[in-house]
């Protein structure tokens, strides 16, 4: 994934971008950026954030940045913000969101002769740049914002700093969030809106899907409205989003707490105790045991003064150290008890399969689980969430594939709730857990919770449906024309 956050104030704004793009730190694991605008031009710093929190890198960084307008960005995978010199004039690029087509787009390019890509990692082109070259290919910002639209597989919501203001533009179907905020003297624009309260932001409007406006002290600009098609990705209120957040008016926490309720009234298993898998299972869990009038407790303390976020590190062996340690499980709320644990989903189950262990070892009688959302099967296309992922990797293909079904041909079978095959996976997948019962959310009951209409969320990670195709239906099938042209060259 990644987030971003720019500003342009009648003052100095290098403080708002700086706390701002921290606000951002849960969404990316990679490198982190920023660039400011000041009287000597742009000035941008890129750092390594794998080992060190944004905060701690950047901090030296502060003072030697002046400037009215910036923007900050953390990436999970490539260097950005990128500044580039082209016949728009000079700009800086923030970029969220996955180009599927991202080879195609860039030989295109490249086949226009004069052009190249200078910031290649290994054989991959870093998509921000690619994005840079798709605008730069049009007239005028406005004309290749749209054109990126038009071209790009996958979702790209972008950030663009120049010298007239931030030009914001939302993701064609608004798979990603971009919230602008407004204050005395100053305009943000953010993925994640619970960045605005404590630097004395309001929202002052989200963009709709496709939308570009401009951003500059004196007001907000619309260049390019809205469109009417949506695919917000609801794993942004299940997972991924900060609890503080809102998106399309729908406030994280409390969909979780709705999530939660659907749960339970779907439950009748007489446990003593809910809790939540820390952190983003809580939610979920404090909406259980409201709706079931089962007491909520917190039978595993987490350790935050040392321990860092659990997917920090690069190798898995050191993530499933760090997620093991930092989790303190507390023998007095668990031995001789019924324990319900509500989690946010399970994707390989690996972790979850050694916390289980744990709780039983504590001396609980038993275990069960109840995930937010139905099992996943399919991995995202959309954004680069779960890049590294492989689809055989997720607990509900292994179980697949240990019950001997055919996934390519049957996959909509397992993913389908009232299929006899859906709950032998689910059993397989209880077995291999080790837990004592295992319930997932229905995915109608996740949609409800959430509160918008079915048609305007992504849901592809459960049921493998995508409403709309990110690009227009031409430039999708030239992608894949050209993709399958260099494959086989
Ligand atoms: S595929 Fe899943 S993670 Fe990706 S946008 Fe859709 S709901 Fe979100």
């Amino acid at each position: 994934m990644g987030g971003f956050f720019g500003v342009v104030g009648k003052d100095d704004c290098v403080a708002d971008v700086f706390y701002g793009a921290d606000y951002h730190s849960h969404l990316g694991t990679s490198r982190g950026g920023m660039v400011v605008r000041g009287a000597q031009g742009f000035k941008r710093n890129i750092h390594d954030i794998s080992d060190t929190p944004f905060r701690t890198k950047f901090e030296p960084d502060l003072y030697k940045h002046v400037g009215r307008m910036g923007l900050g960005v953390i990436s999970d995978y490539e260097d950005q913000p990128m500044l580039v010199g082209s016949h728009h004039g000079r700009y800086a690029i923030a970029t969220v969101g996955k180009l599927d087509n991202l080879e195609a787009l860039a030989r295109e390019v490249l086949s226009g002769k004069a052009a190249h890509y200078s910031e290649m990692k290994g054989n991959e082109f870093n998509q921000t740049e690619v994005v840079a070259s798709l605008i730069d290919r049009q007239d005028t910002l406005v004309d290749g914002l749209q054109y990126v639209h038009q071209k790009v597989v996958g979702s790209c919501s972008i950030l663009l700093l120049t010298d007239d203001g931030i030009y914001a533009s939302r993701d064609r179907l608004g798979r990603t969030p971009v919230v602008i905020g407004r204050k005395e003297g100053a305009l943000a624009a953010t993925l994640e809106s619970c960045a605005f309260p404590n630097l004395g932001y309001e929202i002052d409007r989200e963009l709709g899907p496709g939308e570009i406006v401009r951003l500059t002290a004196e007001g907000v600009e619309q260049l390019s409205p809205s469109g009417q098609q949506m695919q917000i990705c609801a794993f942004l209120w299940i997972y991924y989003g900060f609890p503080a957040s809102s998106y399309e008016g729908v406030n994280v926490e409390e969909a979780r707490y709705r999530c939660g309720a659907a749960l339970a009234r779907a439950d009748d298993t007489q446990v003593d105790i809910v809790a939540g898998v820390p952190d983003s299972g809580v939610g979920h869990a404090i909406g259980y045991a409201r709706e079931a009038g089962v007491p909520y407790a917190r039978p595993f303390a987490k350790y935050t003064p040392t321990w860092p976020r659990s997917f920090m590190p690069q190798e898995q062996r050191v993530r499933d150290l760090v997620a093991r340690m930092k989790l303190i499980p507390i023998r007095a709320l668990m031995a001789g008890r019924r324990l319900l644990f509500c989690e946010d989903s399970i994707v390989r189950g690996t972790q979850l399969q050694d916390v289980i262990r744990r709780i039983f070892d504590s001396g609980a009688r038993e275990v069960h689980m109840r995930p937010a959302c139905p099992p996943l099967v399919y991995t995202c296309r959309f954004l680069n969430f779960s890049r590294s992922r492989s689809e055989l990797d997720l607990a509900g293909r292994k179980a697949i594939a240990e019950l001997g079904g055919d996934a390519e041909k049957d996959l909509g079978r397992y993913a389908d709730s009232a299929a006899p095959e859906y709950g032998s996976m689910i059993e397989k997948i209880r077995e291999r857990l080790g837990l004592t019962s295992l319930r997932y959310q229905k995915l109608d009951d996740m949609i409800e919770a959430i509160g918008l209409p079915r048609e305007k969320l992504c849901t592809y990670c459960w049921n493998g449906e995508s409403l709309y195709e990110n690009a227009c239906e031409g430039c999708a099938a030239e992608s894949r024309e050209a993709e399958e042209v260099g494959a086989g060259s």
